[in-house]
């Protein structure tokens, strides 16, 4: 019995050696364990020897089960083993598989950009609806009740509220501005906040003039906030999206939500101030405007104009981003050309 045991045990060990697939290896598994099993035949004739044999022959028995279940696993293991390093075999040098992926356009890269400087001088971005009303995009801004920017052919008005007025008269905001009173009313003075977004005016569009675009405006109100003020914030946010300290100049302009107001431009990044297309050949490039607050703006947010000042700056991302990079022409940017957009990545 006992050499029956041990010709078993070789030839099982034999086979195991040679299996070459786990299919296999289970079929042999039940081959040499299952209830049919030569082994099964000799565990199951050791009730008719008698007591001393069979406590001999069964522990013989039982190790050798348990070398056998042992060298099976043993198998498995490395056919396992080898079976994933034969179906992905590691050449460590084969050129990686490229991966496709997007990237943010240039302009929303700006967006953050400024919503970052912004956020490390203690600024908050604000977001308001793209639906705004009479009230906030024109009355409360100090715009005259014939302002040109109120007529239809400037200004989306909303079907079916062309009999009302006020906060009843609805359009799409042509600016952001109105949002800094809302902010305001909300929130209360002093503020420090940003408020990007999308604008949309009715004008037939051409190669300069687009019925959305995005505009980026911030405001601070405290106490003693002036001109200079204005001033400091326009360079550090320019200093910190540029990474170098850029010239700016302010020339006077007019807007109704401001007193003074000005125009601010940039030193041309894309010849250097010498001149060029893009600076119509002056050096300088305007890049947004901006102004102290208007009294009646802040009595519009009930504040006390003799208490409160603020600045506005309402900053152009498309010329900030043409002087960031260098490219002389916008529309480029409003493409959709993957080719063109593909070199920002
Ligand atoms: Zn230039």
């Amino acid at each position: 019995m006992i050499e029956k045991l041990d010709k078993i045990k070789n030839s099982s060990l034999d086979i195991i050696a040679k299996i070459n697939s786990i299919e296999e290896l289970q079929d042999l598994r039940k081959d040499l364990m299952g209830k049919k099993s030569e082994l099964s035949e000799v565990l199951k004739s050791l009730g008719s020897l008698e007591a001393e044999k069979r406590k001999k022959i069964g522990i013989k028995a039982t190790e050798m089960k348990n070398l056998l279940i042992e060298k099976l696993d043993e198998r498995e293991g490395y056919l396992i083993d080898q079976k994933s390093v034969l179906e992905e075999p590691l050449d460590v040098t084969r050129p990686g598989d490229k991966v496709n992926s997007g990237s943010l356009h240039p302009i929303t890269q700006m967006c953050y950009d400024l919503n970052d400087a912004f956020l490390s001088l203690g600024f908050e971005v604000y977001s308001e609806d793209d639906i705004s009303s009479e009230q906030f995009a024109f009355d409360n801004l100090n715009f005259a009740k014939d302002h040109p920017a109120r007529q239809s052919m400037d200004t989306f008005w909303l079907d079916g509220t062309e009999e009302k007025s006020g906060c009843e008269r609805l359009c799409l905001r042509p600016h952001l501005t109105g949002g800094s009173v809302r902010y305001l009313l909300e929130h209360g003075a002093p503020a420090r906040f940003v408020y990007p977004g999308r604008v949309y005016r009715n004008e037939t569009t051409d190669a300069r003039h687009e019925r959305a675009f995005f505009q980026y405006e911030a405001l601070i109100v405290d106490k003693n906030i002036s001109f200079s003020s204005g001033m400091v914030m326009i360079q550090t946010i320019l200093e910190k999206v540029f990474g170098r300290k850029i010239n700016v100049r302010m020339r006077e302009g007019f807007f109704p939500f401001t007193e003074p107001g000005y125009e601010i431009d940039m030193e041309c990044l894309v010849c250097g101030g010498k001149g060029c297309k893009v600076c119509n050949h002056n050096g300088w490039i305007e890049v947004m405007p901006g102004g102290v607050i208007h009294p009646n703006v802040l009595k519009s947010a009930n504040l006390d104009p003799e208490e409160w000042t603020g600045f506005y700056i309402n900053i152009g991302l498309d010329r900030l981003v043409m002087m960031r990079y260098g490219v002389d022409d916008v529309r480029l940017f409003h493409s959709a050309d993957l080719r063109f957009l593909k070199e920002f990545k």
